[in-house]
C-alpha cells in the first residue's frame, strides 16, 4: 500500500465537485475563458506533474529526462506546425510570463517601447506601472480613435516616428476588432522596431483560420493557451530563428525555474486539436456567436464599442441603456440572473476601471458547449431583462432558471 492510500481530501473535492456544478449551470461569457477538453485535462492532471526537467530536450540538468523530452518536443513541434513558426518555446507557466520572457531576451531596461492603452483595451504587461513592464521599461501607448474606436494605423506610425521604440507591442485583452499585422511590420521596419505581436485572446482564432495569423510577419508572437485556443491555463512563445537562443535563455533561467511537463504535455493535446478542420468551423462559429449576440444586445438598447465585433468579444457600453447603470452593478446582477461575465472600462470611460460604464463579454467557451446563433439571442434577451429587472428577486430567480435551463441543453461536461 503505497502512502497516500490513507488520504481522502472531501473538503476541497466538494469544492471540485461544486465548481464543475456552476459551470455547466451558468452562462459562462468571460471573453478570456474557455472549456478545455477531458483529454487536456488527463494530460494536466498526469505523472508528468512529478518530473522535475529543468533545461530543453536533450539539455536537461536531472536524470530521468528521456520520456518528458518526447512530450516536450512534441508540444514544440505541433506549436511550431500549428502558426508556421520557426521555432516554438512551451515553457512559459502563463501569458504574462511568456510577454516577460519576450521582453528579457529583447530589451533592456529603461527601452522604450509602445503598447496598447489598459483603460482601451491593452493589457497590464504591455506597460501598466503596476505591473513589472511599467516598470522596467518606457513604454508609450497608444489608442483608439474617438470617432471609429479603432486602432488608426497612421496614428501608431506617427507615435512610433517621434518615439523611436524597440519594439511594438502589439495585441489586447479588450479590443473587438481585428488587429491587421501588416501595417505593423511596415511601421516597425520604417522606424527599424520589432514587432512584437501578443496574441493571447486571439491564438485559437489564429489557428482556427478565422484573423489574420503575424507570424510570418511578427519577430515574434506570445499567446496564452487557454482563451481562445481551448487549452490548458498556460503560454507560449514562437519566434523567427534569429531570436530563439534568446528566447530560450530569457525563459530559463532567465525567468523561470523547471518547467510544469504536466502542463507542457497538456499543450501538446490541445495544438493537436487545434490542428483539427473541426477547430476551424470552430473559430469560425466563436465569430459568429459573437456577432450574432452583438446584434441582438444591440436590439436590447445597448450601444456596442466600435459598432460591433469581429473576433470573439464584446465591448457593451451600458450607457444608452441605462444612464445610471454602471460595469459593477450590471456584472453583481447578472451574476444573481446566472450569467457569469466582466465589467470592462470603455474608450474613453468616465467612470474608473473598479466602476466602469461597460460589459466585455465573449462568446469562446458557450461556442465550445455547442450553442449557436438562436442560444445567442436567447442570451441578450436574457441580459436584457436581468438588467431592467435589477432590483426585482423574483424576475432575477426566474432569469436564473432560464438560464440554468439553457444551460441544461448544452452542458460542457457530462
Ligand atoms: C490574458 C492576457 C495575457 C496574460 O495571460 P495570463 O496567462 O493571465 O498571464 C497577456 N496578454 C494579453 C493581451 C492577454 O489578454
Amino acid at each position: 500500500m503505497s502512502d497516500f492510500d490513507q488520504y481522502e481530501d472531501r473538503e476541497l473535492f466538494d469544492i471540485l465537485d461544486r465548481e464543475l456544478e456552476r459551470q455547466n449551470t451558468t452562462i459562462q461569457l468571460i471573453a478570456s475563458e474557455n472549456f478545455t477538453s477531458p483529454a487536456v485535462m488527463a494530460a494536466q492532471g498526469s505523472v508528468l506533474t512529478n518530473k522535475y526537467s529543468e533545461g530543453y530536450p536533450g539539455k536537461r540538468y536531472y536524470g530521468g529526462n528521456s520520456v518528458v523530452d518526447e512530450a516536450e518536443e512534441l508540444a514544440r513541434e505541433r506549436g511550431k506546425a500549428l502558426f508556421g513558426a520557426e521555432h516554438a518555446n512551451v515553457q512559459p507557466h502563463s501569458g504574462a510570463n511568456a510577454n516577460l520572457a519576450a521582453y528579457l531576451a529583447l530589451f533592456q531596461p529603461g527601452d522604450t517601447l509602445l503598447g496598447m492603452r489598459l483603460d482601451q483595451g491593452g493589457h497590464l504587461t504591455h506597460g501598466s506601472p503596476v505591473n513589472i513592464s511599467g516598470r522596467f521599461y518606457r513604454f508609450v501607448s497608444y489608442g483608439v480613435t474617438e470617432s471609429d474606436e479603432r486602432l488608426d494605423y497612421d496614428e501608431i506610425r506617427d507615435l512610433a516616428k517621434a518615439e523611436r521604440p524597440k519594439a511594438i507591442i502589439a495585441g489586447a485583452t479588450a479590443y473587438p476588432r481585428i488587429i491587421d499585422p501588416q501595417p505593423l511590420r511596415d511601421i516597425c521596419d520604417e522606424v527599424g522596431a520589432l514587432l512584437i505581436f501578443d496574441a493571447a485572446h486571439i491564438a485559437g482564432l489564429i489557428a482556427g483560420g478565422a484573423h489574420p495569423n503575424p507570424v510570418p510577419l511578427a519577430d515574434v508572437m506570445t499567446f496564452t493557451t487557454h482563451k481562445t485556443l481551448r487549452g490548458p491555463r498556460s503560454g507560449t512563445i514562437v519566434c523567427k530563428a534569429e531570436h530563439a537562443k534568446a528566447i530560450d535563455k530569457a525563459v530559463f533561467p532567465g525567468l523561470q525555474g523547471g518547467p510544469l511537463m504536466h502542463v507542457v504535455a497538456a499543450k501538446a493535446v490541445a495544438f493537436r486539436e487545434a490542428a483539427q478542420p473541426s477547430f476551424r468551423d470552430y473559430a469560425a462559429a466563436v465569430v459568429a456567436n459573437a456577432q450574432a449576440l452583438a446584434k441582438a444586445l444591440a436590439g436590447e438598447g445597448f450601444r456596442l464599442v466600435s459598432g460591433g465585433t469581429d473576433n470573439h468579444l464584446m465591448l457593451v457600453d451600458l450607457r444608452p441603456f441605462d444612464a445610471e447603470l454602471t460595469g459593477k452593478v450590471a456584472q453583481d446582477v447578472l451574476d444573481r440572473a446566472g450569467i457569469t461575465l466582466n465589467k470592462n472600462t470603455i474608450p474613453n470611460d468616465p467612470r474608473s476601471p473598479f466602476v466602469t460604464s461597460g460589459l466585455r463579454i465573449g462568446t469562446p467557451a458557450v461556442t465550445t458547449a455547442g450553442m449557436r446563433e438562436a442560444e445567442m439571442a436567447e442570451i441578450a434577451s436574457l441580459i436584457g431583462r436581468a438588467l431592467r429587472n435589477r432590483s426585482d428577486d423574483a424576475a432575477l430567480a426566474e432569469i436564473r432558471d432560464s438560464a440554468t435551463n439553457l444551460c441544461s441543453k448544452f452542458p460542457p461536461y457530462h
